[in-house]
């Protein structure tokens, strides 16, 4: 082995097995040139490193030359031998001689080797001297080795380098997308996404426009050198950016732009507005939200000659991309909460509308509540007049004129329309709406731009509307309608209820006026008995103090007396009427009623005046009757003594007339003292009474006079026997007075049928003749005092005895009896008179005072 194969063996074999620190890159690449310009005794060396973004090769390391001195490597160069090295992967010498004109360390021999290692060029490697002789075969061939490892370190510091870029990207999405979204506020939102830009691109402005509703507000955020996300400096209130072109491209596409001054990217326009503002380069992004454009973030450098990279382009869109969901998270939680405020506010309402009883406060209220939930400048609420011709302003709430009962008539205006057409509407332009007339704005001093108005309805009448006016930044939309529409119906509610509340109690107090003011004794109890109301009247009769009274049970204010007991008990028929003494002896006549859902109502009528009336017309009646039976007897008497005097016979038919006379006049008055007898209650009796042995009585007590007109009468009692409550000998004279008017009126030879049967729960008596009957005009008359039919005057030379007294005498007993009686009777066939009697007879009247009742 030669000396030179060692050498050659030797410096191959330091090439290929030298160790560097690979986490040191510079000086393990500069060890590496260290070593090609000793083993290939170059007098300088340098390394290039191949740049993927700008696709040529940058001057790393340098022996022998400063880096600085050397300029870039373009991978398209024409230059031979750097074509055949990236062709063949193979070291390549020139002979020093005009072919190393061009490449890098020129003038001399230069050679060339690939930083070449898994298929991949990281760069190359140059040696030079100015022998001027070319390189030998084994100095190229060290050379490759050399720079195959310099390719690896190359490699390795080029992997690092990314691994270190992606944990640095990693982390700053990281945190940027941690404090992004852990905010719920929009303008920290806005804020962090922000100063997260600034610190991934080390721009020297961001600047931030969010599009909302339809404007555009844009902050500019700055963050001072070396100074950490906390301390990024935003600018005070929105700012006005530019016309650029671009932005509106970023806006439409949702695809970033990069703008810059050197090397110039971008059109002339753009560019000469960055010059304007002061700034190099820009990138844009659009803030989107999937394809809804939120607005646009921007970041602005002023390095001269600053180009933005790929990685930083990637890395800030990514933030922008956060910044997007953050914010969308924001507005769409300011959203959810000013609904939910919204909610809460409507309720308010609700409770307000339904809670009180005072309306105009209510509805002020209301309005004031619809105004700041919307936000309007004001809320305004008409009703519509009685009339229904005019809107009325009645509330308001919001920076509003406070100018009450201003009126609309309804063929006027958007309210008018709305109050027409009872359908809601928007009007976002008043000036443009042909309904829109700006006299109110001159009765309200308000300049109306926008206004929403709902109809008010309550049970499908229209009673006014509401109107919110003017929408705090743009226009009303169909949500507000909803929402004031809400606050509608609560008001429609509460006017309802306060129109009906209103007639009600006007109603009750009406009621109330006529019940505690009339002249009649009223008193009310609840469905329990317990007193609602005792009027004037009714307290001053019973000596009650009406309020202590109220509440308390109705037997416990009337104790032992019937009004108690007829408003309390539940075993008495209702309605009911009743005669009641009160404590100063008067007489009242009540009613008790039922009153469904209420109670119970008495009514009572002082009638001690009547009775008294009463009273003193029996007086009268019964001393004049007995006053005038005296001289009658006398003349009776007279008259019997003069029968056997000689009289002519003229004289002799004077004194028949004067016999039939006197005995006319007294039965009358015998009837009359009966009728004032029977007519007082007071000394009724109630006992058993069996009604067949009254009618046997009868028909046997008459029995002489049926006889001597050859009348056939017939009776078949009943099985059972008809046992009532009564008074015997008033019903006797009741069954006396029918059959002997059957008697009677009947032509001789005629046939009288007594019947008595049980229906139901009362007895019916009938007594049935085949006599003249009663013609039909006279039917209802029959049972009045003194009235005497056709058939009584037939022959008007000889009158049928009577008075026209029985029949309405035998009325009063039956009814004292609480029954009824009744005719049914055809001219020419006959008549049938009935009553009926209940089993147990209630008294239709009956004069009780409270210590009477124990
Ligand atoms: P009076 O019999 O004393 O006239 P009432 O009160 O008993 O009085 O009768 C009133 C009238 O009713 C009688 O005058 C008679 O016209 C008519 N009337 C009563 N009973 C009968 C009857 N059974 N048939 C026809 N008319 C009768």
């Amino acid at each position: 082995m030669t000396d030179d194969v060692r050498t050659i063996q030797s410096s191959l074999y330091r090439a290929a097995t030298s160790t560097f620190d690979f986490d040191k890159p510079s000086e393990a690449l500069s060890e590496l040139l260290a070593m090609a310009s000793e083993l290939t005794e170059s007098e300088r060396s340098a390394l290039f490193e191949f740049d993927e973004a700008e696709s040529g090769f940058t001057p790393r390391v340098a022996e022998g030359i400063a880096v600085g001195d050397l300029g870039r490597l373009s991978s398209t160069s024409e230059h031979p031998v750097l074509r055949e090295v990236l062709a063949s992967h193979r070291a390549v010498t020139t002979d020093g001689t005009a072919g190393s004109m061009g490449l890098p360390l020129a003038p001399g021999s230069v050679a060339c080797a690939p930083c070449f290692t898994g298929g991949k060029t990281f760069g190359l490697m140059f040696i030079a001297n100015d022998r001027g002789d070319a390189y030998t075969e084994d100095d190229l061939s060290t050379l490759e080795v050399l720079a195959a490892r310099a390719a690896e370190v190359l490699a390795y510091a080029r992997q690092t380098a990314s691994q270190n870029y992606l944990f640095h990207k990693l982390s700053l999405l990281y945190q940027a997308s941690h404090a992004i979204t852990g905010t719920r506020d929009r303008d920290e939102a806005i804020r962090q996404m922000a100063a997260h830009m600034l610190k991934a691109s080390s721009a020297t402005i961001c600047e931030v426009q969010v599009l909302e509703d339809g404007m555009e507000h844009t902050r500019r955020f700055q963050q001072p050198l070396g100074q950490s996300v906390p301390h990024t400096i935003v600018s005070d209130g929105p700012i006005k950016v530019l016309d650029y072109p671009i932005h509106d491209q970023v806006l439409n596409e949702l695809m970033p732009a990069t703008i810059s001054l050197q090397p110039p990217v971008g059109s002339g326009e753009d560019l000469a507005r960055l010059q304007s503002e002061g700034y190099t380069a820009a990138a844009i992004f659009p803030l989107a939200a999937g394809s809804e454009p939120l607005g646009l973030v921007r970041i602005l450098y002023d390095q001269p000659g600053r180009q933005i990279g790929e990685q930083e382009m990637e890395l800030t869109q990514a933030i922008v991309n956060i910044g997007a969901i953050g914010l969308q998270d924001a507005i769409h939680l300011e959203t959810a909460e000013s609904r939910a405020s919204q909610l809460q506010v409507l309720s308010e309402i609700g409770r307000e509308m339904t809670s009180t009883l005072d309306l105009e406060a209510a509805l002020e209220n209301s309005m004031k509540y619809a105004q700041e939930m919307l936000q309007a400048e004001a809320c305004v609420l008409f009703l519509m007049d009685d009339e229904g011709k005019e809107l009325v302003l009645k509330a308001s709430g919001g920076r509003f004129m406070r100018v009450k009962d201003v009126a609309i008539r309804l063929e006027e205006g958007i309210a008018g329309w709305v109050a027409r057409n009872k359908a809601p509407l928007i009007v976002n332009d008043v000036r443009t709406n042909p309904l829109y007339q700006s006299a109110i704005d001159a009765q309200t001093g308000m300049l109306t731009a926008s206004v929403l108005c709902v109809p008010l309805e309550a049970r499908g009448e229209i009673m006014g509307v509401i109107e919110a006016i003017n929408h705090p930044r743009a226009a009303f939309a169909k949500t507000d309608q909803q929402m004031l529409s809400s606050v509608a119906s609560w008001a429609a509610i509460a006017l309802d209820n306060a129109n009906l509340f209103q007639s009600v109690t006007e109603e009750r107090r009406r009621l109330e006026a006529t019940l505690v003011e009339t002249a009649d004794a009223v008193v009310l109890t609840t469905l329990s008995g317990r007193i609602t109301l005792i009027n004037k009247a009714a307290g001053q009769a019973f000596r009650i103090n009406a309020e202590k009274a109220l509440g308390r049970p109705a037997d416990d204010i009337f104790f032992g007396h019937p009004l108690g007991d007829a408003l309390m008990s539940q075993s008495i028929e209702l309605p009911t009427t009743l005669e009641v003494t009160t404590p100063h002896d008067r007489t009242l006549y009540a009613t008790i009623s039922e009153v469904p859902d209420v109670g119970r109502v008495a009514v009572m009528q002082d009638i001690t005046a009547l009775k008294q009336i009463d009273k003193m017309r029996a007086q009268l009646l019964g001393t004049a009757a007995h006053d005038l039976k005296n001289p009658l007897n006398a003349i009776r008497l007279g008259a019997d003594l003069l029968a056997d005097a000689p009289f002519s016979e003229q004289q002799r038919k004077a004194l028949s007339m004067m016999h039939r006379a006197t005995d006319s006049m007294t039965n009358l008055i015998t009837g009359l003292l009966e009728t004032i007898r029977v007519e007082s209650t007071a000394n009724i009796l109630f006992e058993p009474t069996n009604l067949n042995d009254l009618i046997r009585r009868a028909i046997e007590d008459l029995r002489p006079l049926s006889d001597a007109q050859n009348h056939t009468v017939r009776y078949d009692p009943p099985e059972e026997s008809l046992l009532i409550m009564g008074d015997p000998n008033r019903l006797n004279s009741v069954m006396s007075n029918i059959l002997s008017n059957a008697i009677k009126y009947t032509e001789p030879g005629g046939l009288i049928i007594v019947t008595a049967t049980w229906d139901d729960d009362e007895a019916i008596v009938s007594v049935k003749d085949n006599g003249p009957g009663i013609p039909e005009e006279e039917l209802p008359r029959v049972f009045e005092h003194l009235f005497r039919g056709r058939a009584a005057v037939r022959d008007p030379n000889n009158p049928i005895d009577g008075t026209g007294l029985g029949l309405a005498l035998a009325k009063t007993v039956i009814e004292q009896h609480g029954g009824r009686i009744w005719v049914e009777s055809e001219e020419g066939e006959g008549s049938t008179f009935r009553f009926a009697l209940p089993r147990e007879a209630i008294p239709k009247t009956g004069s009780l005072k409270p210590d009477e009742k124990r």
